[in-house]
């Protein structure tokens, strides 16, 4: 009668409505095939990155870092730290131990870098760099000390030595005017001059070099670092005979990679949305940092919220009414993503977070969807961290003519270490694709900072032999 022919009609339009939810999903989700694309791709773009001849044109640019010694444990000394680029900007006090009661010992402070720093001039950020130096100081009761500083600056940075860093061009929404193509060692020391005061940089540090140097002190088969933070990024040690860009033929140096522009010439337009355009085109940086823009926490929220406009737009999600809120760039931050994938949140909880975010039309159903939604999104990222990772593990396997490897691969970075289910859908995916590696992962505490005082130490250490 017409009461079946209307459960039909329901059952119909909830049909037609799932197929039409999964359809802008099955954009998101990679397959196998693909994935291994990806990885052989990234493998391509290293090689380009390394050899002089196709360097210019990489994506990939394989940055040499000078930084060629993992520390021994005879490094010893007070330093000072700064690390810039990742979620919070830090000074660091670190002090190194030697002998039997070798430790790493740090006390640090966050500063935020307010918005006009970020986006002012550069001669404006560094003096608040030096500014956050001095107030440390103070607040350690050190005053005037002149110490070691190791700088964790994580950005692209162009080395020829170690204390030396011309910036290529900032990431993650840094602006500041007047830096790109200059030399970071110089701008920090010209602002530590017009203080009136004196420290000695010895290093600059990408945080990934810091990271796989805080895992190597404890872990000697760790010689790979990535971050996946605000931003991601990987390095590892390469033999020197394969760096082109580097005299010398002895021993290995550690590549920063600088993975996040993987993509910027077109090599992952076969996996890119709709979704990810919009976020591209509406970040501080269009057209760049492609593979970072789908993998990092900066962008994934965005993505996500992307995702919620479309399924909103086609009436399949908040009865199709667009608010103003869901409208606004930016609501979804990382910790929410992580949050409303907590296995043991209740699906009321993922409606409050909702509402907390002033998405307050939601029913049980777009609660489902708003988490289909967020997994789906981080489940890509992670397996495309894992697809070049794979690479990055099977190219150090290749470079030592080895049937398996064992290697051990740092982490650090907001992402990986609050995500539930981020890590998993990584580790998992580096397993598949590269199964001739055995790769075990440790997380960081601190590293990047850390691993900027340690690589200090080493320069001093070896510095300080030299002089006698
Ligand atoms: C930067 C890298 C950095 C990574 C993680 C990227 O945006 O280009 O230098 O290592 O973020 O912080
Ligand atoms: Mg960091």
């Amino acid at each position: 009668g017409k009461g079946a022919a209307m459960v039909t009609a329901v059952a119909f339009r909830l049909a037609i409505q799932h197929a039409g939810r999964q359809r802008i999903l099955d954009a998101l989700r990679l397959s196998q095939e693909q994935l291994l694309d990806v990885k052989r791709r990234m493998g391509e773009e290293m090689n380009r990155g390394l050899a002089k001849e196709s360097h210019d044109q990489a994506t990939v640019k394989m940055l040499p870092t000078f930084v060629r010694s993992m520390p021994d444990g005879t490094e010893s000394g007070e330093f000072l730290a700064l690390d810039l680029g990742g979620t919070n900007f830090r000074v660091l006090l670190v002090r190194v131990r030697r002998g039997k009661r070798r430790s790493v010992e740090m006390h640090n402070k966050i500063y935020a870098i307010p918005q006009e720093a970020m986006q002012g001039t550069g001669e404006e950020l560094f003096d608040h760099i030096v500014h956050c130096i001095a107030d440390f100081l103070e607040y350690m009761g050190m005053k005037g000390a002149s110490l070691p500083l190791g700088f964790t600056f994580s950005f692209p940075c162009h080395q020829s030595k170690l204390d030396q860093g011309i910036l290529l061009k900032w990431t993650k929404g840094f602006k500041a005017t007047g830096c790109e193509g200059e030399d970071v060692v110089t701008l920090l020391k010209d602002a530590i001059y017009r203080r009136e005061f004196d420290l000695d940089v010895v290093a600059v540090v990408n945080d990934t070099v810091g990271t796989m140097m805080t895992c190597g002190y404890e872990d000697p088969l760790c010689e790979v670092g990535l971050i996946v933070g605000t931003g991601t990024n990987v390095c590892y040690m390469e033999e020197m005979q394969n760096m082109e860009l580097v005299d010398g033929s002895e021993g290995k140096m550690c590549v920063n990679m600088e993975w996040g522009a993987f993509g910027d010439h077109g090599e992952l337009d076969d996996f890119s949305t709709d979704f990810d355009k919009a976020v591209d085109e509406h970040s501080a940086n269009p057209g760049k940092q492609t593979y970072e823009k789908m993998i990092s926490g900066m962008y994934l929220g965005e993505i996500v919220r992307n995702v919620l406009l479309e399924f909103t737009t086609k009436g399949l999600l908040f009865r199709g009414k667009l608010s103003e809120r869901l409208k606004t760039r930016g609501i979804f931050e990382t910790k929410f993503l992580s949050q409303i994938e907590s296995d043991r949140l209740a699906l009321r909880q993922v409606r409050s977070i909702l509402q907390h975010l002033g998405l307050t039309s939601s029913t049980c159903d777009d609660s489902i969807l708003v988490k289909e939604v967020c997994s789906v999104v981080a489940c890509r990222a992670a397996q495309l961290c894992g697809a070049g990772l794979a690479a990055v593990v099977d190219k150090i396997r290749q470079n030592r003519n080895l049937p398996e490897l064992k290697i051990t691969v740092g982490v650090d970075g907001t992402l990986y270490k609050l995500h539930p289910h981020f890590s998993n859908f990584m580790h998992e995916t580096v397993r598949d694709l590269a199964p001739q590696c055995k790769v075990t992962f440790i997380q960081s505490e601190d590293g990047s900072g850390k691993g900027a005082a340690l690589i200090t130490a080493v320069a001093c250490r070896i510095r300080d032999a030299g002089q006698c």
